[in-house]
């Protein structure tokens, strides 16, 4: 299955599923939800075709998008619920634990 997204970084609100309600919307860029993180999403870039799943589940918005296709974790706000990882049936992102992962 294939989402069409193209250009979504230009899409109005309307065009978005209703979602949660943010009491204080806007503020994501003050709270760095990955500062709690104990785990992280692993992205194995040759397994990945793009089916963007992982960016619909994801509750931070922490799955990068560029031109339509995967192209990353964002780890300042990516809290290491597992649910991308969970959702991948190409198993492209696996979780590992913080103090295992060398930067
Ligand atoms: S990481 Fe998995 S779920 Fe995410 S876009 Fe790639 S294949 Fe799809
Ligand atoms: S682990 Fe959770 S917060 Fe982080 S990218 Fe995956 S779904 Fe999003």
């Amino acid at each position: 299955m294939k989402w069409e997204i193209g250009g979504i970084e230009t899409w109005p609100w309307s065009r978005h599923p209703l979602g949660l309600a943010g009491l204080a919307p806007g503020n994501s860029v003050l709270v760095r939800t990955g500062n709690w993180r104990s785990q992280r999403p692993v992205w194995e870039k040759e397994r990945c075709n793009s089916c963007l799943l992982c960016f619909i589940f994801c509750p931070d918005a922490a799955v990068v998008v560029k031109e339509g296709k995967m192209a990353g974790i964002d780890y300042e706000h990516c809290k290491g619920c597992g649910i991308c990882a969970t959702e991948c049936g190409r198993k492209a992102l696996r979780l590992v634990d913080e103090h295992l992962v060398q930067e």
